[in-house]
């Protein structure tokens, strides 16, 4: 691997330019750098790894039983990618990609544009927004912030710590804590009831998936350290002098309960992260069981744009285990797409990772039916900020829906909602969810934000700062 350490470093033109460094990421580059391939791999992280792998060439966690297991394969992963030809450029925010696969990026305030012959997007998962009332308290945060904080920094809450929520990290995190001597005081889990009964049907396939084993140890382990309260329905976060004191919660019929908390945790679930790829004009289609857009590609992760492949957790919630394997499905087609194998030759390299990523599937619609979040915590809280950073409340929106509002768009042009730094990724799925409440129709109806460059904040220094060729080149084509 040649790690880029500056823009300069750049070449105006790669074979294959792979956005994010996560497990489907550097498989990606590395299968498509294998078979002879020039790849760039960008990722806005100071090292490779993305969500689960986290800082794994550094953290300053050595004690492998607080991470476990499944975190320290990343350091096989990491190291392919260092043994690989690929180049890495670490620190770089990619902001812009069209359709002649021309790319725009960052590093430390100044920018550049790359082309690619063939564009891989690998840009991971967001945590699903979560907007009960009180969630932008201080002392509240998502469950994988405060993931990252341990992988990253080896940092741990201190005080009463109360994780609230549904989904598989939410258990991870807590299993993490455990195993660092920092049992969290509570979860007060939303899995709705119901949810057992229509996953049912899809439990023997996932007892015969590779996830049992090691989900029953994290629960039991969990179970035996921490208290849980199941069915929790309803939930807020109170504020004592400014920051979060106390959690009140809801069980099925019975009278509101509170909980003193110094930290509150949330989390349900994450959903793929699509800005980029939309606003390279990649469709989007929704997916009603994981309750969330993705965009619409192929067995081989080609997406509606020419050219442009996405894959991991970016095309559709998978899992680590299967976002590295549909990343080495998209630089093997890459390969072939580039003229460096026959389609035979790529069918028969992919058809033992397709049967790998079969197994691991088998189990993954039983965790999509019994982690859905409930409708109603999907929905903003009436005193929520549902756009965080423009300051938008659920009632703002609900107010402006009544009102017949077909969309989103519509919604952003009334309320700014989604036009703020995040450009909406915190709010694009809570705004298309309460049209559709109110509209009586599947968000797939409503659609989501039309996303256009740049997809990140980018100064007009930044974009001074381009070469004048690229700045020119970049005027003609339609930034
Ligand atoms: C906060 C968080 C923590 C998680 N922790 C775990 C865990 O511990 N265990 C587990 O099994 N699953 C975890 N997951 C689920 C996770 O989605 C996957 O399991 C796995 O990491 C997906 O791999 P990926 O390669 O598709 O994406 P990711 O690992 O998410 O990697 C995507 C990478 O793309 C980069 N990127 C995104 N946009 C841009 C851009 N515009 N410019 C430059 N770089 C960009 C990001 O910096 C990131 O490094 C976590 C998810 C989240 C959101």
């Amino acid at each position: 691997m040649t790690r880029l350490d500056q823009l300069n470093d750049l070449k105006p033109i790669y074979d294959v330019v792979v956005v994010g460094a996560g497990p489907a990421g550097m498989a990606a580059a590395t299968e498509a750098s294998a078979h002879g391939l020039e790849v760039l791999l960008v990722d806005e992280a100071a090292s490779p790894g993305g969500q689960i792998f986290r800082a794994i060439t550094e953290t300053p966690l050595h004690d492998r039983r607080v991470l476990g297991e499944d975190y320290w394969k990343g350091r096989a992963a990491a190291e392919t990618l260092l043994a690989s030809g690929v180049h890495y450029l670490p620190g770089a925010t990619v902001w812009h990609l069209d359709p002649v696969l021309q790319f725009g990026l960052s590093v430390e305030g100044r920018a550049a544009a790359v082309t690619a012959r063939r564009a891989v997007l690998a840009t991971g998962a967001l945590e699903r927004p979560f907007p009960v009332k009180g969630w932008t308290l201080p002392g509240v945060m998502s469950a994988g912030a405060a993931q990252t904080l341990l992988k990253a920094s080896g940092l741990v809450p201190q005080g009463r710590v109360v994780l609230a929520g549904t989904g598989p990290l939410l258990w991870l995190l807590a299993s993490q804590y455990v195993a660092a001597g920092h049992p969290p005081a509570a979860i007060l889990d939303t899995t709705a009831t119901g949810n057992w009964r229509r996953a049912v049907g899809a439990l023997p396939a996932f007892l015969r998936s590779p996830y049992v084993a090691k989900g029953l140890r994290l629960l039991l382990r969990v179970r035996r350290a921490v208290r849980v309260v199941s069915g929790v329905i309803e939930l807020s976060i109170e504020a004592g002098d400014g920051s979060a004191t106390e959690i009140a919660f809801r069980r099925g019929d019975r009278p509101m309960e509170r909980m003193a908390a110094d930290h509150v945790l949330l989390h349900q679930g994450v959903t793929p992260n699509v800005n980029l790829a939309s606003a390279a004009g990649c469709a989007l289609e929704w997916n009603e069981t994981q309750a969330c857009f993705r965009p619409r590609t192929d067995a081989w992760g080609r997406s509606s744009v020419a050219g442009i492949a996405i894959t991991g957790d970016g095309s559709g919630i998978g899992g680590a285990e299967i976002a590295a394997l549909r990343g080495q499905l998209a630089g093997i087609d890459a390969a072939c797409e580039l003229g460096r194998m026959a389609p035979e030759v790529r069918d028969g390299l992919a058809a033992s990772v397709r049967a790998r990523i079969a197994a691991y599937d088998r189990g993954r619609h039983f965790l999509d039916l019994l982690y859905r979040p409930a409708d109603h915590f999907r929905l903003p809280h009436d005193e929520a900020l549902a756009c965080r950073c423009e300051e938008v409340t659920g009632r703002h929106l609900r107010e402006v829906a009544a009102l017949g509002v077909p969309g989103p768009n519509q919604m952003k042009s009334m309320l700014r909602c989604g036009m703020g730094p995040c450009q909406g990724r915190l709010c694009g799925l809570t705004v298309a969810e309460v049209i559709a409440a109110e509209r009586g129709v599947s968000p797939a109806e409503v659609g989501y934000y039309r996303l256009r460059s740049p997809v990140k904040p980018v100064t007009l220094a930044e974009i001074a700062s381009m070469p004048r060729e690229e700045r020119d080149e970049k005027a003609v084509l339609r930034v």
